[in-house]
């Protein structure tokens, strides 16, 4: 059994939006055990779309379009697919309804001709239309030789309600004997994609379960991924991978599927009884924002600051001036400076510090672009600093930089010495 998905968007095409639709559905279909073989992207081009419907039915067994079912001219799926079957449009009254109700809950006024309002009630002869419980325009589906093809609004917001209330229900009940696939993702940091593929070089090569690291920003994540006749036994089968994964990878897993380092961390600074601070330069706040993405950070984070200008680095940060004042204005001194002022600042236990290059120009034969150097301070242990390189565009390096200086914070309270408390 075989499913495609198909994008349907201009602006898909000439890269102004993201298709997060297909990456949203792919997930879910892989969470109910659909397999996804393909997908495709369209304009709102009536030809090509009528040959994209043709043959995507003549491939998959469940074709899922988004987009183009608005109101207006360039709106277009409809139509294609019923093209596509050699069937006609109906006016169908309980889409239409549904039309009502929608303009009603927000208060429009439905101008009931309106030929773009009634044309998104143009339901495929044979076919059935979805409710829409947040926007106006209704999906719609329809049954052909044993497949289904199933239209839905473009915007996530009013897909997502309607792939999970009435897609998923409608898959499960046409297509028996569909086995998901469970997945556990480890979450790794300080380790590169080839360095953990070397590691687990021989569990990769096998199939249920699945093992699989992919490169996630500035981080790698392992899949490991199995099917079961029911959930127990897949479970039991990732259950008895991860433990080698992790006993192979050991100390660079910090978490495991949604977690992220950040919240590794605070996990640890709360057990640990420890307060952080924050000074950024080159990451200009990132570090503080994903700190404070994790609910409860202010158990354990007390401040943070963008100390950006070489005088505010003097005059908040107490850096000597002639570390700022030098070609590689961004150095070990500066780093090391900026951790230990924030901690003292904040009264905290643990003082955090990026400073760097993130291009795209200056840099020097000293220094080149994505130069960052990352401070800690820690109350009992001291003040260190690191040096690294990163390469990439001004915004990827500032992530990088951030992603890496809260690796080494990790790495500093995951380190077995008992001084560390
Ligand atoms: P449409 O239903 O084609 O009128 O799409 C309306 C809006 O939904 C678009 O302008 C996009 O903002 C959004 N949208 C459409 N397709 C996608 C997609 N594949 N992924 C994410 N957003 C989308
Ligand atoms: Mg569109």
């Amino acid at each position: 059994m075989q499913s495609e998905i198909l994008s349907i968007g201009t602006e898909l095409l000439l890269g102004e939006i993201v298709d997060t639709n297909a990456r949203y559905i792919s997930s879910r279909l892989r969470d109910i055990g659909v397999n996804v073989y393909r997908r495709v992207t369209v304009g709102d081009n009536p030809d090509r779309l009528l040959t994209a419907f043709k043959e995507s039915l003549g491939r998959s067994d469940i074709v899922i379009a988004t987009g183009g079912l608005g109101p207006t001219d360039d709106d277009v799926t409809a139509k294609c697919l019923a093209s596509a079957l050699g069937r006609g449009l109906y006016f169908d009254e309980s889409a239409w309804d549904s039309i009502r109700q929608s303009y009603l809950r927000r208060g429009r006024l439905l101008d009931e001709t309106s030929s773009s309002a009634r044309k998104q009630a143009s339901i495929i002869e044979g076919g059935f239309f979805i409710p829409n419980p947040v926007g106006t325009a209704p999906g719609q589906g329809v049954e052909v030789d044993g497949k289904l093809a199933l239209l839905l609004p473009g915007p996530p917001s009013e897909m997502q309600p309607m792939f999970e209330s009435h897609v998923i229900p409608l898959i499960t009940k046409n297509f028996s004997g569909l086995t998901p696939i469970y997945c556990v993702n480890l979450n790794v940091a300080g380790l590169c994609e080839s360095m953990v593929g070397e590691l687990l070089a021989d569990l990769l090569e096998s199939s249920n379960p699945t093992v699989a690291p992919y490169a996630d920003s500035g981080q790698v994540r392992v899949r490991i991924a199995a099917r079961g006749a029911d959930k127990g036994e897949a479970l039991a089968k990732i259950s008895d991978v991860e433990k080698e994964v992790r006993r192979r990878l050991s100390p660079y897993v910090y978490g495991k599927n949604e977690e992220t380092i950040e919240m590794a961390i605070g996990r640890l600074l709360v057990r640990k009884g420890l307060t952080l601070a924050v000074a950024e330069s080159v990451t200009g706040g990132l570090i503080c924002h994903r700190i404070t993405e994790v609910p409860g950070s202010s158990r354990y984070f007390k401040m943070g600051m963008v100390a950006y200008h070489p005088e505010v680095k003097i005059s908040t940060m107490g850096i000597p001036p002639h570390a700022v004042h030098r070609e590689d204005a961004a150095n070990e001194e500066v780093a090391s400076g900026m951790a230990e002022s924030v901690r003292l600042l904040a009264g905290a236990a643990v003082g955090l510090a990026t400073t760097g290059f993130a291009g795209p120009e200056g840099g020097s034969d000293k220094e080149p672009v994505g130069a960052v150097y990352i401070g800690i301070s820690h109350k009992r242990i001291g003040i260190t600093a690191e040096r690294v390189i990163f390469s990439g565009s001004r915004s990827r390096i500032k992530v990088l930089a951030a992603q890496r200086a809260l690796y080494l914070l990790y790495r500093l309270l995951t380190e077995p010495d008992k001084n560390r408390g």
